[in-house]
């Protein structure tokens, strides 16, 4: 029998509930337990597919192409699975849903409200989810705070599980926040008591509370928490600023809570702390300080770098495998021109994906100075275009370009898939999802990858137009990846530079702390060692 464990968040938004929930999921699956998730986003978008980075960070892509929150790309790393896109509720998929049973007549004769159709709905999404693998335990995150318009439905129908499924299957995590008061000297309890509080008002009575704090919070505020908020003092449970996100199941660990969880949820588990030694190496790889590693990101929406959060995630891993320590520098792609100064401090450029023309001229600038310069340079999915675009405007293709940016080029050196010229709506209608790609004989994707086929997930529109592949490949790119129909160019590279590497899919997707994804380790090490010879 799955058993559940659903977490709120009290006080402000952006505390990191994401990384609690994937963290309480990593000590569970440390003790052999199967671990799934879920994100709620009580939004109205169906999913996240059109909302704008700076709305929402990026977007995660499913194995099975559905686009989802980023918060799912925690739970995969954390977790090492991978989730099927139902894994992410929102109010747009829910209703969605409730309005064509009603359409089809499922509740003829009924008045059909939010109680109990709506959060019947929610309830048996929920459920479905959970029997997918049969998990152990499913972790259900509700995105913002309580108190939110938005979240009052979902609540109520968390609220009904815990009933349904009975009170030592169902646990209630609230995330919320200590302030420290400079002027007083002292961290703040009341706006946890508040959040608590609101929360109890929809009949949820939290089983713990994770209060985060710049700095750790001492006994007598815990004893505190836990008197105003009826919460047991063994589940109060502190976890101060980490340096790395990796680092918080450990400080949880410590905490006791895979203690509490086991005793609250009747879990029978073996307890022994050492579990998590495995995830304390990786924690430890990824805190090395030097050698150093600079690597630009290239990109229009730095302002945000939650938009770039799991290319970020998995260059620091390569550098956990290559034991250097990366450092992660966003450049403005969207500039006259790119500040060389910045540039050549660079060892290594990543141009990632992005959509629309803004930023594009920055993100060709920065491909040939890679290409002048030997630096080694990674370009994922517009990235990938951008190398494309580039090699052929300097092998006299003048004002080569995408069909993304413009519909009158003599030279559409990517140009939009043929299936999606049909394509009416824009919501989940891309070439989305895990595809198979074959690996070409003899070129450095194959010895990276040292596979014939690989499977990587996909997000784009458009793809190299292959109307210029015979001129192209003359003039000096490389064809390394195809789909297996030989149709679609997945990955180009370079002859004669020592790291060059563009490829249609997000290999961000597949990096895992424990097990960096491969381009991401053969990059950083380029890089590395173009730093050395600098
Ligand atoms: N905008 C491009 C396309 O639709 C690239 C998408 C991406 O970078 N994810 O093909």
């Amino acid at each position: 029998m799955t058993k559940f464990i659903i977490i709120t968040g009290g006080v402000v938004s952006s505390i990191g509930k994401g990384i609690t929930s994937a963290s309480i999921g990593r000590i569970l699956r440390s003790h052999g337990l199967k671990v799934g998730a879920i994100k709620i986003d009580p939004y109205l978008n169906w999913d996240s597919g059109t909302l704008n980075p700076y709305q929402h960070g990026e977007v995660f892509v499913t194995y099975d192409g559905m686009e989802t929150d980023l918060d799912l790309g925690h739970y995969e790393r954390f977790l090492d699975v991978e989730l099927p896109g139902i894994s992410n509720i929102t109010t747009g998929k829910v209703y969605k849903s409730v309005i064509e049973k009603e359409r089809k007549g499922d509740f003829l004769g009924a008045c059909v409200q939010i109680i109990p159709h709506i959060t019947d709905e929610i309830k048996e999404m929920i459920r479905k989810t959970a029997k997918i693998e049969d998990f152990d335990v499913v972790l259900v995150e509700l995105g913002g705070t309580v108190g939110d318009i938005e979240s009052q439905p979902f609540l109520e129908a968390l609220r009904q599980l815990r009933n349904e499924e009975g009170h030592d299957n169902v646990l209630f995590v609230h995330v919320t926040h200590i302030p420290y008061l400079k002027a007083a000297g002292e961290f703040k309890t009341k706006p946890t008591q508040h959040s608590t509080k609101e929360l109890r008002s929809t009949g949820v009575n939290p089983d713990m509370i994770v209060c985060r704090s710049e700095k750790p919070i001492d006994n007598n505020m815990k004893k505190k928490i836990a008197h105003f908020c009826d919460v047991p003092l063994d589940a109060i449970i502190n976890t101060p600023d980490a340096s790395s996100i990796y680092e918080v199941p450990i400080l949880m660990d410590k905490e006791r809570v895979g203690e509490y969880i086991n005793n609250r949820l009747k879990l029978n588990l073996d307890t022994d702390p050492s579990k998590l030694d495995a995830w304390g190496k990786i924690v430890k790889s990824l805190k090395k300080q030097d050698p150093l590693v600079k690597i630009g990101i290239i990109g229009k929406y730095i302002e945000l770098e939650d938009a770039y959060i799991s290319i970020k995630e998995a260059l620091l891993h390569g550098g956990g495998e290559n034991e250097v320590k990366v450092d992660v520098v966003f450049v403005n792609s969207d500039v006259d021109s790119l500040n060389k100064e910045v540039l050549s401090d660079l060892d290594g450029i990543l141009i990632p994906g992005g959509f629309g023309e803004r930023g594009i001229e920055g993100k060709l600038e920065a491909v040939d100075y890679a290409i002048e310069n030997n630096v080694p340079i990674f370009g994922i999915c517009l990235g990938m275009h951008s190398m494309v675009i580039q090699f052929a405007r300097r092998v006299g293709l003048i004002g080569a370009n995408s069909s993304e940016f413009s519909d009158d080029l003599e030279y559409p050196v990517i140009d939009m898939m043929e299936e999606q010229k049909r394509v009416k709506n824009i919501g989940g209608s891309m070439r989305l999802g895990s595809y198979d790609c074959k690996l070409v004989d003899e070129t450095m994707a194959k010895s990276i990858y040292n596979q014939d086929l690989i499977k990587e997930r996909h997000r784009h529109r458009y793809e190299f137009n292959n109307d210029f592949k015979e001129q192209l490949v003359e003039s000096g790119l490389i064809l390394s990846g195809f789909s297996p129909d030989d149709f679609l160019v997945e990955i180009v590279e370079l002859k004669d530079h020592p790291w060059f590497l563009g490829c249609q899919f997000h290999p961000e997707f597949n990096s895992r702390p424990n097990n960096a994804h491969p381009l991401f380790v053969s990059f950083i090490k380029a890089s590395y060692e173009h730093s050395k010879n600098k």
